[in-house]
């Protein structure tokens, strides 16, 4: 299995238009430092999925070759993850200069999918469908693929109902991707929390490994109420570690990255070393690059 980075930024990318702030300026200053919001291109032995087509897609598959996609899978109903699919239809479409016969298969919860339905019902059109849903049931293998993709209910706050992340097995490796998500630390209460659900990505058969965790991490510390406002139930260092203690994975790899005041790659890749050797993590880290790749050299 092959990962690429296609995007690695939150929901605004980075730098965030007009923004001074040392993460933005920094990007600026260095644009390889710069993030497309988050979407991956996932390579198996027998197929290439692409999860979470944002509004940089069609720019992130041209920098990635305009490989051939036989399969788009979607997180949640947030626009950084879905917004497109519109962009998709006509690459998808049209295939060296001829029309594609059969509609290209889009795998969302039905949560995920009426929200796509409503923002795109021209794609769903029965007389000349471009995209054909498959319901994604959590906690069941996806149908109708080759790989192995297992989706897990994920909390999301209430404005990303149905909202899930991604167990991927093939050829012996396992990756899990978060996609965006808040978790709960140990004693917070959660009664309250309407649709809160702990994000369990392995069946009755166990963990058995995890050889990489593509996790988001919009905040280091929890943020203020006014960022919470603006940015939503995200995952910050503290609830992200609850996450590597509980699954144990071989390799981290931290997408979404949001812009903040005083933050550097740099200050992030300190905070995150100094928080996994305090927890008595030994686990290897990356910040990825747009377009950099995990893994093998599969399909
Ligand atoms: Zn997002
Ligand atoms: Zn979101």
């Amino acid at each position: 299995m092959r990962v690429t980075f296609l995007g690695t930024g939150a929901a605004w990318g980075v730098p965030v238009l007009t923004c001074r702030c040392s993460f933005c300026q920094e990007a600026r200053a260095n644009p390889s430092l710069a993030r497309t919001r988050s979407s991956l291109l996932i390579r198996s032995n027998r197929e290439v999925l692409l999860i979470d087509p944002g509004p940089d897609v069609r720019r992130q598959l041209l920098a990635a070759g305009e490989p051939q996609v036989d399969t788009v899978l979607v997180s949640h109903g947030h626009p950084d993850h879905i917004i497109g699919l519109d962009d998709l239809a006509s690459y998808f479409h049209i295939k060296d200069g001829r029309v594609r016969p059969s509609p290209i298969p889009l795998h969302a919860t039905p949560e995920t999918f009426d929200y796509a339905r409503q923002a795109f019902a021209h794609l769903f059109r029965s007389s000349r469908p471009r995209l054909q849903w498959h319901e994604m049931r959590p906690g069941f293998p996806l149908e109708a693929l080759a790989t192995r993709v297992i989706p897990f209910k994920t909390f999301h706050g209430a404005t990303a109902p149905g909202s899930v992340g991604f167990l991927i097995e093939d050829q012996g490796k396992r990756v899990i991707y978060t996609a965006d998500l808040w978790v709960a630390l140990e004693g917070e209460g959660t009664a309250e929390i309407e649709g809160y659900v702990e994000p369990s990505p392995f069946g009755p058969e166990g963990s058995g490994g995890v050889d990489l965790l593509i996790s988001e991490l919009t905040f280091l510390s929890d943020p203020s109420e006014r960022r919470k406002m603006l940015y939503g139930a995200h995952l910050s260092l503290p609830r992200l570690l609850k996450l590597v203690r509980a699954w144990q994975p071989a390799e981290l790899a931290l997408i979404h990255l949001n812009h903040a005041p005083g933050l550097t790659v740099r200050v992030i890749e300190d905070r995150v070393s100094r928080s996994l050797e305090e927890a008595g993590l030994r686990i290897p880290f990356v910040l990825p690059h747009d377009g950099e790749a995990w893994g093998g050299s599969s399909g």
